[in-house]
């Protein structure tokens, strides 16, 4: 029997017009993709800071975050990595349209999920951040030293070393960080997302 048969959507009486000029900005959401290392988290984080500074209101969901709560019954097989990105693609979805400028960092190795996460956001409010550098780059970097464990095999199924990663064919912004600081590959996308966030609907 289909579980779902019973359940009616429940349509409210605000829209999302109403939610865009009270908060006087759009829900985004900025999906930063890109190896381990290759700088996502430090880049969100200091995006976070900037919007907040311009007026704007932003929430970061951390791959390591997530994964302590909403998350923390999910391991590292390929169903539980699919299932946690459901989720983190569903909730980066329901804070867009409660008018949140939510910044998603994930590695999110597959093209198929991240459009995933593009279509139940909706195209028009989805940034895809290619957050790239080399992986000889991101193994110098290890700032969590996984890379030293991946290659003494301590980490199965490590993106980069014994899992691929699918590059962004047609990324909306793409940040080299090996060869742009950290200023400047955030005012990148802080460029983009206060305009694709600017309130007129
Ligand atoms: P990820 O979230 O992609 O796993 P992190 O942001 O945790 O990566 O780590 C990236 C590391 O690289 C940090 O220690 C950061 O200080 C360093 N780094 C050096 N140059 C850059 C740059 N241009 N952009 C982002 N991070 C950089």
């Amino acid at each position: 029997m289909n579980s779902k048969k019973n359940i009616v959507w429940h349509e409210g009486k605000i829209t999302l017009e109403d939610r865009c000029r009270l908060l006087n900005q759009k829900g985004l959401v900025v999906w930063f993709t890109g190896l381990s290392g290759s700088g996502k988290s430090t880049i969100a984080v200091e995006l976070e800071r900037r919007l907040m500074e311009a007026g704007r209101f932003a929430y970061r969901l951390d791959g390591d975050n997530v994964r302590h709560g909403l998350n923390s019954d999910l391991g590292f097989s390929d169903a539980d990595r699919d299932e946690n990105i459901r989720r983190i693609a569903e909730v980066s979805a329901l804070f867009k349209d409660a008018g949140l400028i939510t910044l998603v960092s994930f590695i999110s190795p597959f093209q198929k999920t991240r459009d995933f996460a593009r279509e139940r956001a909706g195209k028009d409010q989805f940034i895809e951040v290619y957050v790239k550098a080399d992986l000889k780059t991101c193994a110098e970097r290890d700032p969590k030293g996984l890379y030293k464990k991946a290659r003494k095999g301590e980490v199965s199924n490590f993106t980069g070393i014994s899992s691929p990663y699918e590059e962004p064919q047609n990324p909306d912004i793409l940040l080299d960080t090996d060869l742009l600081s950290v200023p400047e590959a955030v005012q990148r996308v802080f460029d983009v997302v206060m305009e694709r966030s600017g309130s007129k609907m």
